[in-house]
């Protein structure tokens, strides 16, 4: 069946084939009907092309389509072969200036904060950075997918539109001249016929029909199957080539700016039926009905045609306007995604400014999205306020798509007019119409009830409306600027605003009986109302515009220009405050408790009333109302109406009030209550009088503003960037205008290699400094205050903190002044005074009277400034200091407010208050003094009861006095202490020593009292070995704390050790181990692909105390996990913990020993073998041990044989000798417990304590060890011998012993038979069979090796030759092959080295090449056993290799260890370079090390951040064919991108799957990984499948913060110390290590599934 198939698709192939393009077009040239002429021909070859049954091959599909289909367009078009006829056309297009690239998801794009018009204006990286913006601050954000680069669109950018690129083609006119007529008509024809096509056959909706025209004309055999299938297919066919068609259009218009423009012209010509029958009309109006392909692709070409051309720009934006409705009830309908929808195109469209102005002229586009927008929203209560309340989740749906109706409002005002025409205006007030109505369904929405006794039962909805608040925030704003744009739009809007807020109030008096209030002979008549009783809602949008325009009015100076104009007779003080009163009510009250059975939604709200999100168009305007309220009527009204709505009125017009507190039976919570009620009144007086900050209220300006709140943040601490950007108020363009005023009240202060840089308070920003600024929270307050003073104490002030000096009020706004002075709040001023001097402990509070001082504090530094700047003309009017002078009137005779100021001035329960009453008084007296000298002002009569000037300096100097008493007596009580302290250590000395110890970072202590001998003058190895003496250790139990010395014989003292295989150092990241079980590791290869490495913290405890403790751990962990089944940040089951004292990981525990060898050395070399007898003998010891191997495997019944006589056992060798192990069962046990560890982990198999591998892999990790450790010294240039750090010092020095003690636990024959091996891989002998050439041998770990396992074999030697002798030849053995190893692998023909007989040449090569070798010899060679033996001198510069060479026992020359040796070096080093392997590298048949093995880093970064961004966005995922990757991550290690997170490139590892990082981290790191996540920026370090932490990138921007999340989008920078500090975590291997510090510090992170990223 298939085949047939496949050979009928191959003949039809063929057929198409022979179909030729330009016959074809030849013949559509001359046809009279063209479109019949198309349409034959695509009835009849799309169905073949497209229907190929089952198996569709969209490549051949694609060709075919090509060369059949598209090839006689293109033939047709160009009118001859398209090959010539498009170039052509390139070549005489004048391109446009308009970049117009279209993004991929995830390119970078880059926004100039300082030029863009608004933030959706984006270039393309290759335009950004041919532009000036580059040097602008700029923004950077990876594109979403959609939108285009805006280069080249004069429009978009205040400055400098063009690039480099851009800038050439400027020239405007029109694109058509440059293509001749003929062209023009053959493109009208062609283009108007696809079209027409594609958009007809993408929005048929039949599924058995085909356009007319279209029907198929199929004479083949093709009948068989039903009709309707084969009419659907077709469809299906040419919708495929509908696509297809449309991507083509696309392409050919990118050939010259007239095909363009002719499209464009095709497209939006009106057909036969009317409005709305344009092809492009028509496919916008079927856009919801299409499939996701489909719009795509035609979303592009409209963006690549309409969008790019100026004037069908202008035409495409009419008809999408007018169809705005119809597309956005589509959108709301539809569930696909917004950048799927035509609804997305908008804002290319309205950001716009001429475009958005001409729709809103034209078009009335405004009202149009406010309308459509209410309609989307009809859920109403029966005031016809919006409800959320009932809200389905399709209504909640559809609430949430309809939001983006705001955006595009926000578009369309974003940038705002110059000028104003008087179509303009009109159209815009229609539209602010709209807008009220909206604001008008807002007013009053929400409403919320007290709710007293019980709890509600359900949290009402709240967050609808705050949404819609939030989003609505900066239209609201916009409206505002744009009223104050112009003086009679402003007019207009006041009154349309005044006139719909009556309306939302009118009835508001209706069916209440007014009340008259009265305090100190005022009165006023206001309404019945309690917030705690009735409804009251948070939502005032109109008021608050009001409030906003009311500002306006007074920045623009408008009323006082055109007072006529304004009703401002219509207003009435008390209806405009009335709500906003309310709404700050209800705050205060819910801070004072009242509210509380209300729950949640009502904290939240109060919450987002205040957040910086919204109170710009919420808290803050509703003061501004309170401000407008005060200055427009009496104080003492107004005051009066504020303590009714407060509910305090009661309280302050009844004389006596406070008493009857004192009485027994008042309810506390009542008075506490009320207390705070009072202090939250107080608190609102501050603001209203104190908060002029906005431009209008206050003579300010914008910049005043900002500053002001920078200055009141920074009082709080210093803060980042970005904690400041955060506390702002962002515009509309996402600015908060910091950067501009930052640097005149703060200071930076660069971070160090962790945190991030802060901005700190100028010192002479301080005075500005408010206590009660509007903007802090009751938490930011107390810290502020608490940073305040403490700062005051630091520079020896009084800690007073004054009220600063405000900035005049605009004279709109001036009168509300007056309201510190009115007779009301003198009234309450001095009842609370009274209170406070009463002191009676119920009715007041200390923060009443601290805001009561603030205010008189504030009412001083009015008048001051009034007297200050006082001129000729003026009176002042201004008279505080006279009114709190007079003593109250007649009845109660009540003190003057100074009086009592006075009193409590020594009021021993006030003494915090104490600087700020000082600091009242002392402005008093110099206003007194200031009205003295102006004789134009009345003198205000004082009491004299004002503390004279002398005796407050008496007050003053007494308490000086006192303080430096107080200090004298601290000062001796210190000495007297210090003094006691000595004593007591002397008396102690011993106690104190230890005390002194235990605070030292190793608790490992050396009691020794040798002479030190000088580091220079040491001597390792050898016949001038130094003698040193052995020490004795005493150390500490971290968990029992007893102490131990450590003995061979006695128990074992272990340390906490953390084994891990490593690539650090590897040379070939593609080398694994294949079958663990089967490896051979006693060679390491000099690639050293994959090492075993140990670390350790360095804590020491029992052996036992640790058993008792892991045990203990390994329990817990394992019923946590049952009862929980939680991950730790530690593997149980693997044998992980962390250690007791420093949470460090661990997995293992490595025993502390005494140095080995003490009781072997010999030192006396008078008698020792030379190299060449050494070998011999050797060689004859091992000989004899591979004879009596075979003997006891091949004769294990009969005892004795013939060869056992044959053998010549060497002088002094007795093979059946048994050493005794020295150590103590429980060190014993240790051994093997670290042997074990480090098999199991190093090779990845199952533990197994018999296994021969057990002592290679100890001798290994010894010398992996070393190495890493002598790289991380090199890279740092620090000397070898330096001081280490403790923790490395101990660890390495208990790696090497325990490594040298190994082999007394493994058994003899197996460590002797690896000693054979290593040993015949330099001195070969006829048993040694297949062992790698020297090229192929890391010497170093050979030597270690060698040198650790030599003992097994030296044990049974009794002839009298040192062990020290066996080191010292050994390590001269290596070292000479070494030298032979790097001559080898050095370039040939530098060295003039003979390849033919290279072994001849050997030593002259050597003695030439001596300096060569001295550069070239990796210094690791020489570092051995060394700290077995010794401690290691301190070398530095230079001398360091001379130092070595007698440290090591090494002539200073090395040449001369071949001379010593010469006649056994030849022969060795013959036998080296006969090898098979090293003949083949000679001959240049493969590739070997050479020498110096650099150190391996990670991958060298980029220093601009976007680079990469560029470089993962190109990146697509390897596995799902050219997908881009949603998680692009970039391996640090080997630099290769991977697509994490995602399913498309999970992998299966050992029966798991896992993603492609931790896939990627078992090839490139043996489970360890550091990667960097690109779109992120951030990086992720990854330790097996189970463990994980992020790590703050490398990357910083200008204010010393990283970006974790790309949100900031600031330009970020490479931090090379923070990429070194990374580099040194992984060379240090301490990566697994910093995951776990992050794990137990941050617990989510151990819930997260690493092995899927
Ligand atoms: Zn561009
Ligand atoms: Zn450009
Ligand atoms: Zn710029
Ligand atoms: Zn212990
Ligand atoms: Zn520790
Ligand atoms: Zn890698
Ligand atoms: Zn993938």
């Amino acid at each position: 069946m298939a085949s047939d198939l496949e050979t009928e698709v191959q003949a039809i192939d063929k057929s198409l084939l022979e179909c030729s393009a330009e016959e074809v077009a030849v013949k559509w040239l001359q046809a009279t009907d063209l479109p019949k002429e198309v349409y034959l021909h695509l009835a009849y070859y799309v169905p073949k092309i497209y229907c190929r049954g089952p198996n569709p091959a969209p490549q051949s599909e694609d060709m075919l389509a090509q060369h059949v289909l598209l090839g006689p367009m293109e033939w047709y078009l160009c009118g001859e072969d398209p090959a010539f006829g498009f170039p052509k056309l390139e070549q005489a297009n004048k391109p446009s200036h308009l970049c117009g690239r279209v993004f991929k998801v995830g390119e970078p794009t880059y926004s100039c904060r300082d030029c863009a018009v608004d933030p959706t204006c984006v270039l393309c990286m290759e335009c950004f950075l041919g532009s000036i913006h580059r040097e602008h601050r700029y923004r950077m954000t990876t594109s979403g997918g959609g939108g285009f680069c805006d280069c080249g669109d004069t429009e978009a950018w205040k400055e400098s539109p063009y690039c480099q690129k851009h800038e050439l083609n400027t020239a405007e006119t029109d694109p058509l001249v440059h293509l001749s007529e003929d062209m023009i008509a053959r493109a009208y024809n062609i283009f108007a016929i696809m079209f027409q096509y594609a958009v007809d056959i993408l929005t048929w909706e039949k599924e058995n029909e085909l356009p007319p025209g279209l029907e198929t004309v199929n004479t083949s055999r093709q009948t068989k199957p039903l009709k309707v299938q084969v009419m659907h297919s077709s469809i299906v066919a040419h919708q495929s080539f509908g696509l297809k068609l449309l991507t083509w259009l696309g392409n050919v218009i990118g050939y010259s700016d007239g095909l363009r423009r002719i499209l464009c012209q095709v497209g939006l010509q009106e057909g036969p039926d009317g409005e709305n029958s344009s092809l492009v009309d028509k496919l916008m109006l079927s856009d919801s009905k299409l499939w996701k392909g489909a719009r795509s692709v035609y979303h592009q070409l409209f963006m690549s045609s309409l969008l790019m051309d100026l004037k069908y720009k202008k035409l495409f934006a009419i008809r999408f306007t007018r169809n705005y409705e119809r597309l956005q009830s589509d959108y709301v309908k539809d569930d696909h995604d917004r950048e799927f929808s035509i609804a997305d195109l908008s804002v290319q469209i309205f950001t716009v400014p001429s475009l958005a102005r001409m729709l809103i002229t034209e078009e009335n586009l405004m009202t149009t999205i406010i309308k459509t927008f209410m309609d989307h929203l009809r859920h109403r209560d029966i005031q016809g306020r919006f409800q959320f309340e009932r809200y389905t989740a399709l209504q909640a749906f559809k609430f949430r798509r309809v939001q983006n109706l705001i955006l595009d409002l926000k578009y369309v005002l974003i940038s705002k007019p110059a000028d104003w025409t008087n179509d303009l205006r009109q159209k815009f007030l229609e539209g602010f119409d709209a807008f009220l109505e909206l604001l008008k369904c807002m007013q009053g929405m929400d409403p919320i009830t007290r709710q007293v006794g019980q709890h509600i039962e359900m949290e009402p909805e709240w967050e609808a409306a705050f949404t819609l608040q939030m989003k609505l925030t900066q239209v609201i704003s916009m409206m505002q600027d744009w009223c104050a744009l112009d003086e009679k739009v402003l007019i207009e809007a006041y009154k349309k605003c005044l006139t719909v807020l009556m309306q939302c109030h009118s009835g508001f008096t209706d069916g209440e009986q007014p009340i008259v209030l009265g305090i100190c002979g005022h009165s006023v008549e206001t309404i019945r109302y309690c917030v705690s009783q009735e409804k009251v809602s948070i939502h005032l949008p109109v008021s608050r515009l009001l409030a906003g325009l009311h500002v306006s009015l007074s920045k623009s100076e408008v009323a006082y220009k055109f007072p006529e104009f304004l009703p401002l007779s219509e207003l009435s003080p008390p209806l405009l405050i009335e709500h906003p009163l309310r709404c700050l009510v209800l705050c205060a009250q819910v801070h004072a408790g009242m509210w509380r059975r209300n729950g949640f939604s009502l904290v939240n709200q109060i919450y987002y009333y205040h957040n910086v999100k919204c109170r710009r168009e919420m808290f803050d305007k509703d003061i501004i109302m309170l401000q407008t309220g005060v200055s427009m009527m009496d104080p003492n009204h107004f005051l009066m109406i504020m303590l009714s709505r407060f509910e305090l009125y009661q309280i302050f017009s009844t004389p006596d009030y406070g008493k009857r507190f004192n009485t027994e039976n008042t309810n506390k919570d009542v008075v506490q209550q009320n207390n705070t009620l009072i202090e939250e009144m107080l608190y609102l007086i501050i603001m209203i009088v104190g908060e002029r900050f906005s431009p209008g209220v206050g003579q300010v300006n914008a910049t005043d503003e900002i500053k002001r709140e920078i200055i009141h943040q920074l009082s709080i601490r210093p803060m980042a960037h970005s904690e400041l950007v955060k506390a702002l108020p962002e515009d509309e363009n996402k600015e908060t205008g910091m950067e501009s005023v930052i640097e005149a009240v703060a200071c930076f202060k660069k971070p160090g290699l962790t945190g991030r840089g802060l901005y700190e308070l100028k010192p002479e920003c301080t005075k500005d400094f408010n206590l009660y600024f509007y903007h802090f929270s009751r938490a930011e307050q107390s810290k502020a205050e608490e940073a305040q003073r403490k700062l005051k104490r630091q520079n020896r002030e009084d800690t007073a903190l004054p009220p600063p000096v405000l900035p005049p009020l605009s004279p709109l706004f001036a009168s509300l002044i007056n309201i510190l002075q009115s007779d009301v709040m003198l009234c309450i001023m001095g009842i609370i005074l009274q209170w406070a001097v009463e002191h009676n402990s119920y009715a007041w509070s200390e923060s009443m009277l601290q805001r009561v001082l603030h205010l008189i504090g504030m009412a001083l530094q009015e008048e001051k400034q009034h007297l200050e700047n006082l001129s000729e003309e003026n009176v002042v009017t201004f008279t505080f200091t006279q009114k709190i002078s007079r003593p109250g009137e007649a009845p109660s005779n009540s003190p003057s407010i100074l009086a009592m100021l006075e009193t409590l001035q020594n009021a021993p329960h006030l003494e915090v208050h104490k600087d700020m009453i000082r600091w009242i008084l002392k402005t008093f007296n110099a206003i007194k003094k200031l009205r003295e000298s102006s004789s134009t002002s009345p003198v205000p009569e004082t009491e004299g009861n004002i503390i004279e000037e002398g005796s407050r300096d008496k007050d003053k100097a007494e308490r000086k006095r006192k303080a430096e008493i107080a200090r004298l007596r601290r000062e001796k009580i210190m000495a007297q202490m210090s003094e006691m302290q000595r004593h007591f250590i002397d008396e102690n000395k011993e106690l104190f020593q230890q005390t002194l110890e235990e605070l030292a970072t190793s608790t490992s202590r050396v009691l020794d009292n040798s002479p030190t001998v000088s580091d220079t003058k040491l001597t390792a190895l050898g016949p001038k070995q130094t003698k040193v003496t052995e020490r004795r250790q005493v150390v500490t139990c971290i968990l029992c704390q007893e102490e131990q010395e450590v003995k061979v014989d006695s128990r074992a003292m272990v340390l906490a050790a953390f084994v891990q295989r490593s690539t650090v150092l590897s040379k070939n990241r593609n080398k694994v181990i294949q079958d663990p079980e089967k490896y051979d590791p006693l060679f390491m290869h000099p690639e050293l692909s994959c090492g075993t490495h140990t670390g350790s913290c360095g804590h020491i405890m029992h052996a036992h105390c640790w058993q008792r403790y892991f045990d203990a751990v390994q329990a817990k962990e394992q019923r946590r996990q049952q009862r929980l089944r939680v991950h730790t940040s530690y593997d149980v089951e693997n044998g992980e913990f962390l250690c007791p004292l420093c949470e460090c990981l661990s997995n293992t525990v490595i025993p502390l020993l005494p140095p080995p060898r003490g009781s072997f050395n010999r030192l006396d070399f008078s008698d020792q073998p030379n190299l060449a007898q050494w070998i011999r003998t050797i060689s004859q010891q091992i000989k004899a041990l591979y004879i009596l191997r075979d003997e006891e495997t091949a004769n294990n019944s009969c005892g004795n044989s013939e060869k056992m006589d044959e053998l010549q056992l060497p002088k002094g060798f007795r093979p059946d000798f048994q050493p005794k192990s020295l150590y103590s069962e429980s060190i014993k046990e240790m051994l093997t417990t670290f042997g074990t560890a480090t098999y199991k982990i190093g090779l990845k198999v199952h533990p197994n304590e018999e296994d021969p591998r057990v002592p290679i892999m100890c001798w290994g990790s010894c010398a992996y060890t070393i190495q890493t450790i002598e790289r991380i010294l090199a890279d740092e240039d620090k000397p070898l011998f330096g001081h280490l750090p403790c923790r490395q010092d101990d660890c390495l020095t208990s790696l090497t012993r325990f490594a040298a003690a190994h082999w007394t636990i493994s058994p003899l024959s197996s460590v002797q038979g690896h000693f054979c091996r290593l040993f015949a891989s330099l001195v070969p002998n006829e048993k040694s069979g297949n062992l790698p050439c020297i090229l192929d041998i890391d010497m170093f770990h050979l030597l270690v090796s060698l040198v650790l396992s030599f003992p097994a074999i030296y044990c049974q030697d009794f002839s009298g030759v040192s062990l020290g002798t066996g080191d010292l030849h050994i390590f001269h053995l290596v070292t000479m092959a070494h030298i032979v190893q790097i001559l080898l692998t050095s370039s040939t023909e530098e060295n003039g080295m003979d390849q033919e007989n290279p072994n001849g040449e050997e030593e002259v090569a050597v003695l030439t090449l001596y300096k060569f070798l001295c550069q070239h010899t990796g210094r690791y060679t020489y570092i051995t056993i060394v700290s077995l033996l010794l401690p290691p001198p301190i070398l530095t510069g230079a001398s360091q290799f001379k130092h070595l060479c007698s440290y090591l026992s090494l002539p200073n020359n090395l040449i001369c260890l071949f001379q010593e040796n010469g006649k056994i070096m030849n022969t060795l080093v013959e036998s080296w370079c006969s090898d098979n392997e090293v003949k083949r590298y000679l001959e240049g048949k493969r590739q070997a090390i050479s020498y110096a093995r650099d150190s391996n880093k990670l991958i060298d970064l980029p220093d601009d951040y976007s680079c990469l961004i560029n470089q993962a966005s190109n990146f697509s995922c390897p596995k799902s064919g050219g997908d881009k990757s949603r998680a692009p991550t970039l391996c640090l290690v080997c630099g290769t991108m991977l697509c994490s997170q995602s399913y498309c490139c999970q992998t299966e590892l050992e029966g798991e799957d896992v993603g492609a990082c931790t896939a990627h981290t078992y090839v490139c790191g043996s489970g360890v990984g550091i990667f960097l996540r690109v779109r992120e920026c951030q990086v992720l370090f990854l330790a097996g499948k189970t463990k994980g932490c992020f790590y703050a990138p490398p990357y910083l921007d200008d204010y010393g913060e990283t970006d974790q999340g790309l949100r900031r989008g600031n330009p970020l920078h490479l931090c090379k110390e923070r990429f070194k500090k990374i580099q040194k975590l992984w060379q240090q291997h301490s990566i697994t290590e910093e995951i776990g510090h992050a794990q137990e510090a941050n617990q989510t992170l151990v819930g997260i599934d690493w092995q899927h990223l």
